[in-house]
């Protein structure tokens, strides 16, 4: 009944162990409370038989510099000193188009990307090359964004990163239209559009831009052991700088008076006070259950949330195989296999559970992490996105059977576009779909992608409106669904960024 922090941490996904990382290395006395037993939401693993699996993570960019705005591995190691061991992803990924004849590797690399490009579709170099040159424009605009964070040269920035400004409110498409992108290779440009959930027609350039330049021009990693090594790093730096943690412990009430958050009441009925509070759930969990008495959540809180869009959530068939990748004959770490790569009618498709255009995002997590499974087995992982409407007609008596259909469709579509057979060698077999999300992270609808980043509510547009939209004086949001968009780096980032945040109010 006593007990009171400086900051609470509502939730202890990556956001949520970022902020409350920082603000107890900062010397606060700070409480992360977490309803699952385990930290990391997302960044987790989970152990069947002889495999560990990494729920969610196909990789980071592993750009050189934490000074670059998604130098996020850079940051754990180099200023966080967390104890992580990376892997390296040999090639950015294989695309197969099953309709159009398709199957290319796309390596890392601007320049070796740009060869492939130019190999399977001539002609299109000028093209390509400017389009990769925009791409990283703007991503040098939010290195220079996130060094000058505290107080930003519109003029500066304006000056030296015009093309930031010019692109600010263009689709991914409309970029390519101007400079004349042939469709051929647009199908080896677009697969990672399905990382960030929204067709290249109405995707924010400006997010598109950098994920695209910091993947192909740093290459990227994954943690050797899952993502779960990530979350305990910071577990532990967080108990070294003091900071407490709980588990079992969901927040039912966010307690506000006079626009001000005074405290949480946990599902237990405890009481707990605090200074400040960062939240990892979702502003539209906060205002719609959470903040208590709800006549307290301003009508411009509720608007704001009303007016964005969810974005989509997944289904993943992780699969531990009893034979090894060279007798599967798989060589490739990341495959998108898709019929085509038309994204607004494969996005269009993810809205039932048909199956008939989708496209699936897989990673055989032993190409980049040999060790990963015993000798002679393979972890497989095979990803598509869907709608969590999708499922809403799904009655529970129907629901295994459901997965099941929808799992047979990824793998005889992974099986026929590879030229393998991975149905004899199951060991082991888990289906997620959206409500497995949803139980084990708590997220709304079981989203995976927060709110969609299209160009009037992406990153660029939340970040200048941040401050109009933070409704209580102490209560700030960190993780997926805040300014950054989702993402492992988004996440950890914006944890970063709304400790630092709320330390500038508190005097920390
Ligand atoms: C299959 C899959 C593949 C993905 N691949 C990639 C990828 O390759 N690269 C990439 O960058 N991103 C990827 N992502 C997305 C990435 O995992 C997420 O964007 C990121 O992990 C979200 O972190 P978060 O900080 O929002 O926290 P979350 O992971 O959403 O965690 C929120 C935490 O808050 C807790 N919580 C919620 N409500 C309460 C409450 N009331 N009380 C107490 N605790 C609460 C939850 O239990 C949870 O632990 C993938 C996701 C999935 C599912």
């Amino acid at each position: 009944m006593n007990e009171s922090y400086d900051i609470i941490v509502l939730g202890s996904g990556l956001g949520g162990l970022a902020a409350a990382f920082e603000a107890s290395r900062a010397g606060k006395k700070v409480l992360l409370l977490e309803q699952h037993n385990l930290p990391g939401g997302f960044a987790t693993s989970f152990v069947r038989g002889r495999f560990e699996f990494e729920p969610s993570l196909h990789e980071m960019p592993n750009i050189p510099s934490i000074e670059e705005a998604s130098g996020v591995v850079r940051y754990l190691l180099d200023d966080a000193g967390l104890n992580i061991d990376f892997e390296t992803i040999p090639d950015a990924y294989r695309v197969i188009l099953t309709r159009g004849g398709v199957d290319v590797r796309m390596p890392f690399g601007v320049g070796a990307f740009i060869n492939t490009i130019e190999k399977q579709v001539p002609g299109s170099r000028e093209p390509v090359t400017a389009y990769m040159e925009l791409c990283r424009d703007i991503q040098e605009a939010f290195g220079y964004l996130s060094r000058n964070e505290k107080k930003v040269d519109y003029r500066e920035l304006m000056r030296r990163h015009g093309n930031f400004i010019r692109t600010g409110a263009a689709t991914a498409d409309e970029v390519a239209d101007r400079l004349k992108v042939p469709p051929a290779a647009r199908d080896l440009l677009y697969p990672y559009w399905c990382y960030l959930g929204v067709p290249t027609n109405r995707l924010s350039f400006t997010i598109w831009a950098a994920l695209l330049n910091s993947y192909i021009s740093g290459g990227a990693v994954i943690p050797r052991h899952r993502s779960h090594e990530i979350s305990s790093a910071f577990v532990e730096k967080i108990l070294e700088h003091g900071g407490r943690l709980r588990f079992n412990t969901q927040v039912a009430r966010i307690n506000t008076r006079s626009g001000r958050v005074v405290g949480v009441t946990t599902a237990a009925g405890e009481e707990i006070h605090c200074g400040a509070l960062i939240s990892n759930a979702s502003p539209t969990l906060v205002f719609n259950s959470l903040i208590h008495p709800s006549t307290e959540v301003p009508p411009a809180a509720r608007k704001n949330i009303n007016a964005r869009k969810h974005g989509f959530s997944l289904v993943v068939v992780y699969l531990g195989l009893d034979a090894g990748p060279e007798e599967l004959g798989l060589q490739d770490y990341s495959y998108f296999i898709a019929p085509h790569m038309d994204t607004r009618a494969l996005y269009e498709n993810i809205g039932n559970l048909e199956c008939r255009d989708i496209m699936q995002a897989s990673v055989c997590l032993n190409v980049a992490n040999p060790a990963c499974s015993p000798p002679g087995t393979t972890i497989l992982a095979l990803t598509a996105g869907f709608r969590s409407e999708a499922w809403a007609a799904v009655r529970p008596s129907n629901y295994v059977k459901t997965k099941e259909q929808v799992a047979r469709k990824l793998i005889d579509q992974f099986e026929k576009a590879v030229g393998t057979s991975i149905l004899p060698h199951i060991e082991e077999v888990e289906v997620a779909a959206p409500a497995t999300f949803a139980r084990y992270t708590g997220a709304y609808d079981g989203i995976v992608y927060g709110y969609e980043p299209e160009p009037w509510d992406s990153i660029v547009p939340r970040a200048m409106a941040e401050e109009k939209e933070h409704y209580f004086e102490n209560l700030r949001f960190c993780g997926g669904f805040s300014y950054r968009c989702h993402g492992y780096g988004s996440s950890i980032l914006s944890g970063k960024s709304a400790a630092e945040k709320t330390l500038a109010r508190t005097g920390g």
